[in-house]
């Protein structure tokens, strides 16, 4: 069995952002050598999710609107009070950010055939920062022979 271990480090701008990671998540699983397994691309963040999706603006644009519809980061959370009253790392109100990753998720996994990551011909795999921009960690783990 061949594993791979890669973390990289993504900047964001903004949230909404829809980050495309799929090349980098190609270039992973060409670099494990491995022929038929899997990959997981897993975000070690509680508002940076991880989905499958089109790369297309303006589809990007509705979907950002559907998560500002959900959870809008207008309304009133519980956990913005707790981010202000105990943050010692200058967290800001992110209650929205936490309830639209819980509907969205940290990972996703992808298969490996024949040496290459198996996406659709629409499939783009994204980081979504749902919060404000700044550094983030996408661990991408290659498993298979
Ligand atoms: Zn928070």
């Amino acid at each position: 069995m061949k594993f791979l271990s890669q973390t990289f480090n993504i900047q964001t701008e903004k949230g909404p952002q829809f980050i495309d990671i799929t090349d980098r998540v190609e270039e992973a699983a060409r670099k494990s050598g491995i022929a038929n397994g899997f990959a997981v691309v897993f975000s070690k963040h509680t508002t940076a999710a991880i989905r499958i999706n089109e790369n297309e603006p303006a589809l990007i644009g509705d979907m950002e609107r559907m998560l500002e519809g959900i959870a809008p980061s207008c309304a009133e959370y519980k956990h913005n009070e707790f981010a202000h009253a105990f943050s010692t790392n200058g967290e800001r109100p992110n209650g929205h950010s936490h309830c639209q990753h819980l509907l969205l998720g940290a990972s996703e996994a992808v298969p490996v055939m024949d040496g290459k990551l198996i996406v659709g011909q629409w499939q783009r795999i994204f980081l979504i920062e749902l919060d404000h921009g700044r550094e983030r960690e996408v661990v991408v783990q290659l498993v298979g022979e």
